[in-house]
């Protein structure tokens, strides 16, 4: 590797800094922490592309200089975001512990991408934490957040892992990694609500004009802006929960500083996918209570959002009972926007295409059912899509077979034939989620074994997983025991 050569090679980075013209409360510029042998694991050439990059000409060397932070990359202004946030319903002062952001990726559409280090060292705000990332941790992050991505589903996503070549320690010696994190912002709920608790008005009205010049700009000319931002959050946060609902995942942390305004889905730590079907799942080991099980979810995107309309009151009018009552009447139509989309989701995944007041018993006839049963909830939308009823005892059951019946003669009803209601389902029902078992086993093979063969097979496979294949059935299948005693961990 020779440093000439580097220099006259551009990947194409375009960097912005718009964050760092917020008031300094909101930040604090540091530089990644160096690691002592960075190694690439993986890189996105995809994602790379999608903003712009290319580092085909680069020595690998020197990618994985990069992505571990020991370069930066031309133009880059490092810093890590402030912000607090309730966690499992109590205010925590937080702050990026162990990321920076690089910068902001302009792309040829004008778009600003966040480039951020996660697991790159401690900042000012890593409070006990070493400000490092384990690489099992950080390969789920990368595996799960490209799968949702490929669900169709708004998230952050993955551009590298690289490899730290340092251990660190989570109740035993761990290799340690650190993952480039793409996202349309880091803002999260937990930001508004330190910039309420510690900032002046004036400085929570420029992160309100920022967020919404960046996301919603569209209501920069808007009477109340605080309050359009309230409303309009909340179309995105009803439209996220919904989706998570339509493939079975699981968040598992849904505190307020994982709740990006952008509504992206953020922080991959101890999320899951419900195999059997059933709202109470709930698989974080530190989630005793299910506060953010499967079910719970809407619930707490709700909590979230009154959280978030705390953190905007002064700036949405400058009497407090007012305040309060214009944002309760926003908060009020939650319940209504989300039974809309909802139903509208479940109307797409059973093929229901005429929007009729009979739909909804349907509907929840068969989750009923499943709940009974313990169906698998994937692979029960893909039986009705294909026809294919092979495996499951749940399909010999009479129930379902005359609640099949009765779902067959409502998509048909106005002559649709059923091949056509089954093409119209098949955008809304996977096939491939990344199940919880295999997922571990290609973790563990990674991270303890340094063998990427299963982490690469169901990455590729979970990059297309509306398309069936046969060939890849083991991959659609729950694993052989149930998920009994199946634990997430607040992954680091
Ligand atoms: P999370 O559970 O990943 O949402 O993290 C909650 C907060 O703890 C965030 O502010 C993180 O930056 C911080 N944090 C998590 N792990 C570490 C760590 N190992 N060192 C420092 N801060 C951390
Ligand atoms: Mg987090």
């Amino acid at each position: 590797m020779s440093s000439v050569n580097i220099i006259n090679k551009t990947a194409g980075w375009n960097l912005q800094h718009t964050y760092g013209k917020l008031p300094s409360g909101f930040f604090s510029y540091r530089q990644p922490i160096p690691v002592k042998d960075p190694k690439t694991v993986i890189l996105n050439e995809d994602l790379c592309k999608e903003l712009g990059l290319d580092f085909s000409d680069f020595p690998s060397q020197e990618i994985a200089q990069l992505f571990s932070g020991n370069k930066t990359p031309e133009g880059s202004q490092p810093l890590a975001q402030a912000y607090a946030g309730h966690q499992f319903g109590n205010l925590t002062i937080l702050g990026d512990g162990r990321a920076i952001l690089i910068g902001e990726q302009k792309s040829s559409n004008g778009s600003l991408v966040d480039i951020q280090l996660k697991g790159s060292g401690r900042t000012p705000y890593s409070r006990g934490g070493d400000g490092r990332a384990t690489l099992k941790s950080m390969l789920r992050e990368y595996l799960i957040s490209e799968s949702m991505h490929h669900l169709g589903i708004p998230t952050t996503r993955s551009l590298a892992v690289v490899e730290s070549g340092e251990s660190v320690y989570r109740e035993k010696s761990q290799s340690g990694a650190i993952l480039t994190r793409t996202a349309q912002s880091h803002i999260r709920v937990g930001t508004f609500e330190y910039a309420r608790h510690f900032l002046s008005l004036e400085e929570q009205k420029e992160l309100t004009n920022y967020t919404i010049e960046r996301h919603y700009p569209i209501l920069i000319a808007e009477e109340n802006p605080a309050l359009s931002l309230l409303k309009a959050v909340m179309e995105r946060q009803v439209t996220l929960v919904v989706e998570w609902m339509r493939v079975g995942f699981i968040h598992g942390v849904m505190n307020t500083d994982n709740m990006s305004i952008a509504g992206e889905t953020i922080d991959y730590g101890p999320c899951a996918f419900m195999n059997t079907y059933s709202l109470k799942t709930v698989f974080s080991s530190i989630d005793v209570n299910g506060r953010y099980a499967y079910g719970n979810q809407p619930y707490i995107t709700h909590w979230n959002l009154s959280i978030l309309a705390g953190a905007l009151l002064p700036q949405i009018h400058t009497e407090q009972k007012q305040a309060i009552e214009l944002a309760q009447e926003a908060l009020n139509s939650f319940r209504g926007i989300y039974q809309e989309k909802w139903l509208a989701m479940m109307r797409g995944k059973l093929g229901l295409m005429e929007t009729e007041a009979s739909d909804k018993p349907i509907i929840e006839d068969l989750l009923a059912l499943m709940q009974q049963f313990g169906a698998d909830y994937t692979n029960t939308f893909a039986a009705l899509q294909t026809g294919d009823f092979s495996g499951e005892a749940f399909f010999e059951a009479s129930a379902f077979q005359e609640w099949y019946l009765h779902w067959m003669k409502q998509v048909t009803k106005n002559g649709r034939s059923l091949e056509e209601v089954q093409t119209s389902m098949a955008q809304y029902n996977p096939y491939f989620i990344p199940r919880n078992h295999l997922v571990e086993e290609a973790l563990d093979n990674a991270s303890l074994n340094n063998d990427y063969q299963l982490f690469k097979e169901l990455n590729k496979i979970l990059k297309t997983p509306y398309i069936p294949d046969p060939s890849k059935f083991h991959f659609q299948s729950p694993p052989p025991n149930g998920d009994t005693g199946y634990q997430t961990f607040c992954g680091t």
